[in-house]
């Protein structure tokens, strides 16, 4: 049985990064097939505020803490989890072990250019990776050539940066069609691996305020960031609940 936390409805796995990026290898060498969710407190509202949303999360194998959000709203509803596991960190990691035991990938998402910058990056920084497959973001969603293709490469992992809540939509919508294959959502990592997206200085990682420094480079944000006062709102209010009972 695998251990959990809920926060405001969600069910997060109790894991390290490492624990979590072991167990996803792990389940590509038995060549199972997975539903694997990495949420932010942004996730957390929109399963709150939308059913069908609510009832596509609780059909992922696993949801990672993904954002501090998470990691401090669970301490402070008296349940911690032991870490942030990030969908960009479990991306690496899976990377960097995959290099050693030759997995194979696929990637879906992000602009053209920056798929193909970061599919060259992954070539060079993790050789004996084998990418089965790739494409961009931006296509019909009736168009079935994309599963067809891991249909037939049948990749061990199958990470999907189309943003959230469309990389869970995609999935799910496409899961049942395939025999075997990990697939988890990634959001902006395929830029970050193309280095269009720099991550936050440590000093703003360090302060826990990657947020902020996203929301300075990137303002359009701020509309989804409007989650997070709300999220930590709710937090609040389910802390008091548990109190009173
Ligand atoms: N994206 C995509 N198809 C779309 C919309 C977005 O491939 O129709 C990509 C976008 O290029 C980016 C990624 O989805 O690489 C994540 O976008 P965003 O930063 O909005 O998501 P987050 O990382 O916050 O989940």
């Amino acid at each position: 049985m695998k251990k959990t936390i809920d926060v405001l409805g969600v069910s997060f796995i109790y894991t390290t990064l490492a624990e979590f990026i072991a167990k996803l290898c792990e389940y590509a060498n038995k060549g199972e097939k997975k539903f694997i969710i990495t949420a932010n407190p942004e996730i957390v509202m929109l399963a709150r505020e939308n059913e069908e949303f609510r009832e596509l999360i609780q059909q992922a194998d696993y949801v990672s803490a993904d954002g501090i959000g998470i990691v401090k709203g669970a301490a402070m509803l008296g349940t911690p989890l032991p870490e942030r596991v990030s969908g960009y960190d479990t991306l690496l990691g899976i990377l960097r072990t995959s290099n050693e035991t030759k997995r194979s990938i696929y990637m879906l998402g992000a602009k053209e250019e920056v798929l193909e910058q970061a599919v060259v990056r992954i070539r060079h920084d993790y050789p004996n990776v084998c990418i089965a497959g790739y494409h961009h973001g931006f296509f019909d969603w009736e168009d079935d050539s994309i599963i067809k293709e891991i249909q037939e490469t049948e990749p061990d992992f199958i990470f999907v940066g189309l943003g959230a809540p469309r990389q869970e939509k995609w999935i799910h919508h496409h899961l049942h069609m395939v025999e075997k294959g990990v697939f988890m959502g990634v959001g902006g990592s395929f830029d970050g691996i193309a280095g269009k997206m720099k991550r936050a200085p440590k000093i703003w990682r360090n302060l826990h305020l990657e947020w902020l420094y996203r929301l300075f480079k990137q303002p359009s944000r701020w509309r989804r960031m409007l989650a997070l006062p709300r999220f930590v709102l709710e937090v609040r209010k389910e802390k008091r609940r548990r109190k009173n009972r």
